[in-house]
């Protein structure tokens, strides 16, 4: 099936992308509790931690949402598939779950790309 764009995911969506809460973390006006930080991306512990450990992965480059990558983008999501390993390792974590949630009804909430990395306890399937 052919990805339909929703209202959210326009280009004025992809221009707010700097403008969020990630955003200000990136640039230092937020704290972060940091887990893992390189030149393009960074890690951090999740401020309403769903599991024992609940680390977010986010790019450096204010993409809004999975929605707003594109081919340029392939090494860098990636990177960030490595790292949330990478994460859930140092974390001491053998099983865990990574999240991409896109879009609002998907449950989105902050419009620049995160990876939600999920451990510590048992999770069910499907998620709700
Ligand atoms: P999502 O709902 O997939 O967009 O995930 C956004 C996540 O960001 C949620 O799990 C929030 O708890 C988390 N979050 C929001 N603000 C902060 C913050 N300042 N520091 C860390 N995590 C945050």
């Amino acid at each position: 099936m052919e990805f339909m764009p929703q209202p959210s995911h326009s280009i004025a969506a992809t221009a707010m992308a700097g403008d969020t809460v990630f955003g200000r973390i990136l640039c230092g006006e937020i704290p972060c509790d940091e887990v893992y930080s390189d030149d393009r991306c960074l890690a951090f512990r999740d401020i309403e931690p769903q599991a024992p450990v609940h680390v977010l992965v986010i790019p450096r480059k204010p993409l809004a949402g999975l929605f707003a990558a594109e081919g340029e983008d392939a090494e860098l999501l990636g990177h960030l598939l490595l790292v949330a390993a990478k994460v859930a390792k140092q974390e001491g974590l053998e099983h865990f779950r990574t999240v991409i949630n896109t879009g609002a009804e998907a449950g989105q909430t902050v419009f620049h790309l995160h990876v939600h990395v999920i451990g510590g306890r048992p999770q069910a399937w499907p998620p709700g």
